[in-house]
C-alpha cells in the first residue's frame, strides 16, 4: 500500500483523533485552521491565532469545563481567562499573553502523532506566523467538511468530559491506586509469552487486525500496567510497536476488553497449558473470570480517566486508514 492511497482528510483525523491528550490545544489550533482556511486566508499572523484562541477558550472556560488532566495545574490558557475575568488584566494584554505563553508546544507538535511526523503538513512556520497549505484548503474544501468539524466538537467535549471526571474522582482514584499498589511491583520478562499469545494471534496485531512481520512486534498490557502493576498473562497481547505507541498508556475501549475475554476464555476451553494460570488468576467460572477483568478495566477508567478510541464510532480495527497507515509505517505490501 503506497501512503499515496491515503487521503489528505485522513492524515487531518489522525492528528485529530489518534493522539492522547493531555490538554484541549490541539484540537483548539484544529478549530482554528479550519476556521481561517474557510476565510480563505493563506497567512495567519501570531496575533491573530492567539485572537482566536483567546475566544474560543473563552467560551469553553465559561462553562467551567477543565482543559487539561494535571488535576492539580490550570493550564496556561486557563490561566490567562482566570486573570481577565477577575480585571487583572484587560482583553489586549490577554491576547498577548496567549501570544507569548500558549503556543511553544502546540504548533510544534500539531503534525506529530506520537513519535511520527504525519506525512502531510497542514501549516508552515514563518516568522510571524503560520502559512496555511494547500493540503488544508483541500480538507476543508471537502464534502466531509461538516464531519470534521462535528469531529472536532465531539473530541473537545470528549476531553473536557475526562478531565472532569478524573477531578471528580480524584479521592477514589487515589484510593483505587493504593489498592493496586498493595499487590507490590515486580517487572517480568513479559516477551517469554510471545509463543503462546502468537499462537493464539496468530501474527495479527490485536489492536488493527493487520499482519504483523519483522522486529517491531510488541507484547502490550492490554490495561496499562501503570495500573496495574503486574505482567499476568490474562492481560497481554501482542500487537505493532506502532499501535502500541498510539495506544500508549491510556485505555483500549470496551470492544478490546470483550475481545481480551474472549480470548482468555478460548485458552480455557482448549485446554492449553496456560489454563491454570488464567484460572488461579481470574476465578474458575467463566462469570468470575470476565468479572474480574472488567472490575479492573472500570477502575483503570476511573484512574485514567478515558479511552483510547473514546470519539464515537472511532475503532482502529475497523478503521480503513489506521490500517493502511499501520501497513504503510511497517513497510507491508
Ligand atoms: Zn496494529
Amino acid at each position: 500500500m503506497n501512503i499515496n492511497n491515503l487521503k489528505k482528510e485522513d492524515f487531518w483525523r489522525a492528528i485529530i483523533l489518534y493522539g492522547l491528550n493531555q490538554a484541549t490545544y490541539k484540537i483548539a489550533l484544529g478549530h482554528s485552521l479550519m476556521r481561517f482556511s474557510q476565510q480563505g486566508k493563506t497567512k495567519v499572523t501570531m496575533s491573530e491565532l492567539a485572537e482566536d484562541f483567546f475566544e474560543m477558550y473563552l467560551k469553553r472556560v465559561e462553562k467551567e469545563k477543565p482543559q487539561s488532566f494535571n488535576e492539580k495545574r490550570r493550564s496556561v490558557m486557563e490561566r490567562i481567562i482566570d486573570l481577565y475575568k477577575l480585571g487583572k488584566i484587560n482583553r489586549s494584554t490577554a491576547v498577548e499573553q496567549v501570544e507569548k505563553n500558549a503556543f511553544r508546544n502546540v504548533i510544534s507538535s500539531f503534525h506529530t502523532v506520537y513519535n511520527q511526523a504525519v506525512p502531510v503538513q497542514f501549516y508552515q512556520r514563518d516568522k510571524d506566523g503560520l502559512i496555511l497549505t494547500d493540503h488544508l484548503f483541500e480538507v476543508f474544501s471537502s464534502q466531509n467538511h461538516s464531519i470534521l468539524k462535528e469531529e472536532l466538537d465531539a473530541r473537545w467535549d470528549l476531553l473536557e468530559a475526562a478531565f472532569e471526571m478524573r477531578r471528580n474522582n480524584s479521592q477514589l482514584v487515589n484510593d483505587i491506586r493504593r489498592m493496586y499498589l498493595v499487590n507490590g511491583y515486580k517487572r517480568t520478562d513479559i516477551t517469554k509469552n510471545r509463543p503462546v499469545l502468537n499462537g493464539y494471534q496468530n501474527n495479527v496485531c490485536f489492536y488493527c487486525g493487520e499482519v504483523m512481520n519483522g522486529d517491531d512486534v510488541h507484547v502490550d498490557h492490554v490495561i496499562p500496567r501503570q495500573l496495574i502493576h503486574h505482567d499476568e498473562v490474562w492481560n497481554l497481547v501482542m500487537s505493532h510497536g506502532f499501535c502500541n505507541e498510539q495506544k500508549s498508556d491510556s485505555l483500549p475501549s470496551a470492544i478490546y476488553i470483550e475481545k481480551l475475554i474472549k480470548r482468555n476464555e478460548h485458552f480455557v476451553e482448549s485446554n492449553h497449558p496456560i489454563k491454570e494460570k488464567l484460572v488461579a488468576q481470574l476465578g474458575n467460572t467463566p462469570k468470575k473470570r470476565r468479572d474480574y477483568v472488567l472490575k479492573v478495566y472500570n477502575d483503570a477508567k476511573i484512574v485514567l480517566g478515558y479511552t483510547w478510541d473514546g470519539i464515537r464510532g472511532y475503532h482502529p480495527e475497523t478503521d480503513p486508514f489506521y490500517r493502511t497507515y499501520v501497513r504503510y509505517l511497517n513497510k507491508v505490501d
